[in-house]
């Protein structure tokens, strides 16, 4: 496994890779970070994982400082996953002095956290730009965890003409049900198992859809009366959102997503899932 911190190096490389996949990630890998990397081990000649704590994605007051890191371990895990290429670049290498254009990501990006973090998505597009751009990869991976960062990196695609194909990775869980984050290791016990109930209430959520409910206030109202029962979970969002445009449903059709962010111990913790009807048959 090598390990690159310049986009020269990346450049004079990449003529030997063949086809490649790019992981993107801030690091304090874990199974969720692991899934995308085996998938991309599965399908290119070459896989390359990003490993940058993007500065232009947090706002002022949120934990940039602080976010976990542990690159030894990180490259462990990742050399055992087959990756092949890390690049790992200083924030000066991807934002020399007097960097400044950046990509403005629309509607998409307007609603959930785009509302509570100004900035979010402007930075996370234009960071993936500029290592599409440095990287030069036939596919990217990203996972479902981060449901509205697919939709937004999707978007931009399309709307760039990229010749990059986006991997949708399904999100990995606890076995009671937590989406792992890197943003797991700030709990305590006691609030990972309260963080659990996350989950549970939009896994409650999609088997009331299955079994037939149509009306989403009633949905959300028992989803909320679930989140209610964990008093150190408090929640910021709660919507079921049409999975395109991730505009909210008053009733639901075929498919739908369900969308949640909730503060535990004063960590802000995102999951979702897809909410379907009951098949016809
Ligand atoms: P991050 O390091 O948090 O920026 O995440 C890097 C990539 O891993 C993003 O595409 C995330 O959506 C994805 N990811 C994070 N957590 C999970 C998870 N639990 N399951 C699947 N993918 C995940």
């Amino acid at each position: 496994m090598k390990l690159v911190e310049r986009v020269a190096q990346l450049r004079a490389e990449r003529p030997s890779w063949g086809r490649a996949g790019l992981v993107p990630t801030m690091g304090y890998l874990h199974e969720g970070h692991l899934s995308l990397l085996r998938a991309a081990r599965d399908a290119n000649d070459t896989v390359v994982m990003s490993l940058f704590v993007n500065p232009t994605q947090f706002g002022p007051r949120e934990d940039l400082a602080a976010y976990p890191r542990d690159i030894p371990r990180d490259l462990y895990l990742a050399s055992n996953a087959g990756v092949d290429v890390v690049f790992m670049p200083d924030a000066d290498e991807v934002y020399p002095a007097g960097f400044d254009t950046w990509v403005e990501p629309g509607a998409l990006a307007v609603r959930w956290e785009g509302e509570r973090r100004p900035n979010h998505f402007r930075g996370v597009a234009t960071v993936v730009l500029k290592l599409f751009q440095m990287v030069r990869p036939e596919r990217a991976y990203f996972g479902e965890k981060d449901y509205q960062q697919l939709k937004v990196v999707s978007k931009m695609v399309e709307d760039f003409n990229l010749p990059i194909e986006i991997v949708a990775c399904p999100t990995v869980r606890e076995s009671d049900g937590l989406a792992l984050s890197s943003r797991n290791a700030y709990l305590s016990d006691d609030g990972r198992r309260g963080a659990a109930n996350l989950s549970r209430a939009l896994f409650h959520a999609q088997r009331l859809a299955f079994d037939g409910e149509r009306d989403v206030p009633q949905l959300l109202a028992e989803t909320h009366a679930i989140l209610a029962e964990e008093p150190s979970l408090q929640v910021d969002y709660l919507a079921v959102v049409d999975p395109a445009s991730l505009e909210p449903l008053d009733e639901l059709r075929e498919s739908a997503r369900i969308i949640a962010a909730a503060f535990c111990e004063g960590v802000r913790l995102i999951d979702n899932a897809p909410i379907e009807g009951p098949p016809t048959t």
